[in-house]
């Protein structure tokens, strides 16, 4: 059992009263067998990973002080767990190890939060190719394992245009993957919009994973800026943005993926559609905003443009739900590893009562589809 990084063994844990409060809310036991003979793929759609310079690149631009971004502080923390590195910066023998263990056949890599954006302004595109090199040679070593996502600077437009163009084309990547804001800007804004139609031209999903929330000492003081608020927070503020700055009507066959069963986003689709409705056309309702006026509901853009993972959340009762208003072709499995394992968690999903084509579709057949991953 691979241990975490503050050198727990949480998957283990798990006392009586603890299992007793989980039972009432419909959540699996934490002891759980793996079927070894499933009738589906285990391809696990949210793997985080890293490498030495982009580390080095994140600490020198830390201590260098021109930077005030909480997610470089995130990046700083992260730095200073060797465990934890040690999983981020295996692309061979202690990852397939882990996978194994954990009945997992395929990662898909994204280069985890903060990524190459929150580097020195200059240095994040060279980083985005190494890092996609990187990916690539993994992906050559172990093709029926690995599979990547592209990074890229979103700070360099023409050279994350470049960089997406090659990542697909030429290297064969199944996605590109950006974690959220970027010192407090977002891809809503046009300035961006060439990234966006660079990712429809070649038919990338776009995966925007969390970081820490820019500058958010209201967060932060509160312990609050990682899962438990800032993550979800922060890639709901960025999908929504694009939502409403009309980036689904202008690029309609633009796909989006977002985690954490949709960062939330799912249970509210009857309130977006209907505070939508109420606002539509009227200027200064959304708080001084100009009128906007999309071409569809709100639910329509979850319906067509967007995907979710359940990365983190090996919850039943979760699942279903969105599984039920996203449709069960839009949701993908995920285990957000290294940060959260556990063959508990894996157990959870061989157990979910769907039926046999859902549960392939969830934990195999959508991720096929939505990254064009090999058969
Ligand atoms: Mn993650």
């Amino acid at each position: 059992m691979p241990k975490l990084p503050d050198g727990s063994e949480k998957g283990l844990r798990g006392h009586a009263e603890e299992r007793g409060v989980r039972a009432r809310i419909g959540m699996a036991p934490r002891a759980g067998h793996i079927d070894r003979d499933a009738a589906y793929k285990r391809i696990a759609t949210e793997e985080a990973w890293t490498f030495p310079d982009l580390v080095k690149a994140q600490l020198a631009y830390l201590d260098s002080g021109e930077a005030h971004d909480d997610s470089l502080r995130m990046a700083g923390m992260f730095a200073s767990m060797p465990r934890l590195q040690d999983m981020l910066q295996d692309l061979g023998e202690l990852r397939l190890a882990h996978m194994d263990e954990y009945g997992i056949d395929r990662q898909l890599l994204l280069l985890t939060s903060p990524g190459v954006q929150v580097v020195r302004p200059g240095e994040g595109t060279a980083l985005a190719r190494q890092a996609n090199d990187i990916a690539a040679d993994a992906c050559a070593r172990h093709p029926d394992r690995f599979s990547a996502l592209a990074a890229f600077d979103p700070r360099d437009v023409p050279g994350s245009v470049t960089e997406i163009e090659r990542a697909m084309a030429t290297l064969g990547l199944n996605g590109a993957v950006l974690n959220s804001h970027f010192q407090g800007h977002y891809l809503d804004e046009a300035a961006y919009w060439p990234i966006l139609e660079a990712l429809e031209a070649h038919d990338a999903a776009l995966y925007i994973h969390p970081t820490a929330p820019f500058n958010a000492p209201h967060y932060k003081d509160r312990g609050f800026f990682g899962a438990l608020g800032g993550f979800p927070h922060d890639v709901w503020l960025h999908t929504m943005g694009l939502i409403f700055s009309g980036a689904f009507d202008r690029f309609p066959r633009l796909r989006l993926v977002i985690g954490h069963l949709g960062e939330c986003l799912p249970l509210h689709l009857y309130r977006f559609d209907w505070m939508q409705d109420n606002a539509d056309g009227v200027p200064g309702l959304r708080g001084g905003q100009p009128a906007v006026k999309l071409k569809h509901p709100v639910s329509h853009y979850f319906h067509h443009n967007i995907w979710i993972t359940t990365s983190g959340v090996g919850w039943e009762p979760a699942i279903k739900f969105c599984m039920e208003v996203m449709g069960p072709e839009r949701v993908l499995y995920a285990m957000d590893y290294p940060y959260q394992q556990s063959s508990d968690e894996v157990a959870a999903y061989d157990r979910l009562s769907i039926s046999a084509e859902h549960k392939k579709m969830l934990m195999e057949g959508n991720a096929r589809r939505v990254f064009n991953l090999p058969a």
